[in-house]
């Protein structure tokens, strides 16, 4: 759905937005879109974008039709007579623009504090999900299961339908399974979820939020006023600690999820089943089966977690433990998140690709044994110790790729040393059928090759899909 199908349905000049001056941060996905609801709503409007490229200008020229201001090349200076921002989430707190707006007592928000403040007075709960890895598949999880229990539902926020057309377009939801970034929350001051989890919490993005409290503190706005349930990993305690600082709801609950053998208030597993002792009549006693593990897709470790979390924000929203099950078997992931691509001579070769970063290639390295593991790219800082230290026992071997390789390659030195190591010391787009070829060299039947690079791809490929893609045809030339 097209944000103009949004904004010509929105009545003019009966909002509180009338008349008023509002400075839109930020051309792009959901900028133009911002713009133009606000414009609709009778917002004097001035759009500021640090860019000046042929795009910015494309998309200047269609605001411009319309009546809106926008000034490219200049994302710094707040325009005179700014009542409000509206900001893309990706901008950095510590702007100029937000510092001369905090001097100035004008208010910030995100493009999901704008979607939540537009929203009807009839609109759907939103069962909100946020984390540092997992969110996709846990919200699109979600939204599988609500759909079994016949809900009309999206899996909306950083995927799939912009929570703005999800407010305010045509379709009528019963519930929404929203997807939220850290940055997102940092500019949602008011936002009121049904019910929230956080999945896990790993340094990431330290640079935008200053610190891991900062970036912890944001992910941990998301349990803010939260009605029914807070969901916590109870593997990771700082997701706990965030729910014990939140101020919510009379009567909300705290609900753990864990691998583990479920205790009170909890969804676990017990001889792999995933059960329910916290949305049961009288917990104390008694536990609902929900689902097999097998029912879940695929079912690594990190998956079964994210399919608990799922799980017990569907149950928070009261939906029969039947439709969990359904939802969980009729769930596909994404494309390049643990994706098996072909078995080989007795060998599997996972794509991974979507493990941009150190706790994600943790997870899925904690997947699979033994494994010959494809590695490597941007670093963007990070450190590879940890990471390393907990999977070596499970390494037959490493190939490294890409631009920050060495870190990697340092780090098997330090913590598995026995374990052979190719560093392919080039970084073209070709350098991925090495890799693979390699691979197959160092691995035997019944191991798994794994493409969890730790690293992000921009180094070598536009994307991780193109990445992930670039893996997929080496096997298959393999295979050839
Ligand atoms: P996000 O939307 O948070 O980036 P995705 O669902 O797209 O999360 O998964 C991204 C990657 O993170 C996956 O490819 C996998 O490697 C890893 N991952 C998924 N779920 C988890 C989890 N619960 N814990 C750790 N890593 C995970």
């Amino acid at each position: 759905m097209g944000s103009g199908q949004v904004t010509s349905s929105v009545p003019s000049g009966t909002s509180e937005f009338q008349g008023k001056h509002v400075t839109v941060a930020g051309l792009g996905v959901s900028g133009v879109p911002a713009a133009k609801v606000l414009h609709a709503r009778g917002a004097v409007v001035t759009v500021v974008n640090d860019g000046d490229d042929a795009r910015a200008r494309e998309q200047a020229a269609e605001l411009e039709a319309l009546g809106i201001t926008v000034r490219l090349g200049d994302g710094a200076t707040l325009p005179e007579g700014t009542e409000l921002i509206v900001t893309a989430p990706g901008w950095k707190p510590d702007k100029p623009l937000f510092l001369a707006a905090g001097k100035a007592g004008v208010p910030v928000w995100g493009d999901v504090e704008l979607a939540w403040r537009l929203r009807g007075p009839d609109a759907a709960p939103w069962l909100a999900v946020t984390g540092t890895n997992g969110k996709t598949t846990t919200v699109q999880m979600l939204a599988s299961i609500l759909a079994a229990a016949g809900l009309r539902t999206a899996a909306v926020g950083n995927i799939g339908v912009s929570l703005l057309d999800a407010v305010l377009g045509e379709e009528r939801y019963d519930v929404l399974a929203v997807e939220l970034s850290s940055y997102q929350l940092h500019w949602a001051p008011s936002l009121r979820a049904h019910s929230a989890a956080v999945l896990n919490l790993a340094p990431d993005h330290l640079d935008w939020h200053g610190s891991m409290e900062a970036y912890a503190a944001d992910k941990g706005r998301v349990y803010e006023g939260n009605q029914v349930a807070c969901v916590y990993n109870v593997a990771d305690g700082r997701t706990e600690d965030l729910v014990r600082e939140a101020d919510v709801e009379e009567g909300c609950r705290a609900v753990g999820f864990t691998l583990g053998t479920p205790g009170l208030s909890q969804l676990g597993v017990v001889d792999g089943i995933l059960v329910d002792r916290a949305f049961v009549p009288d917990r104390h006693k008694n536990a609902q089966e929900l689902a097999e593990v097998s029912d879940v897709n695929p079912p690594a470790p990190h998956n079964i977690a994210n399919a608990l979390a799922a799980a017990a924000l569907a149950r928070a929203f009261g939906v029969p433990a039947a439709a969990v099950r359904e939802g969980l078997r009729n769930f596909r992931p994404d494309a390049h998140r643990i994706a098996h691509v072909a078995d080989i001579d007795g060998v599997a070769y996972v794509d991974d690709s979507k493990a941009t970063n150190t706790h994600a290639a943790e997870a899925s390295l904690a997947a699979y044994e033994p494994i010959v593991w494809i590695a490597g790219g941007l670093a963007k800082g990070a450190t590879f110790d940890e990471l390393v230290a907990a999977s070596a026992k499970r390494l037959r071997g490493a190939v490294l790729i890409g631009a920050d390789r060495a870190l990697i390659r340092e780090a098997l030195a330090r913590h598995a040393p026995e374990v052979p190591v190719v560093d392919l010391d080039r970084t073209d787009t070709g350098a991925m059928l090495q890799a693979v070829t390699e691979a197959k060299r160092l691995a035997q039947p019944g191991d798994t090759v794994l493409l969890a690079p730790a690293c992000a791809s921009m180094d070598m490929f536009t994307n991780y899909n193109q990445r992930g893609d670039a893996f997929a045809a080496a096997v298959r030339e393999l295979r050839a």
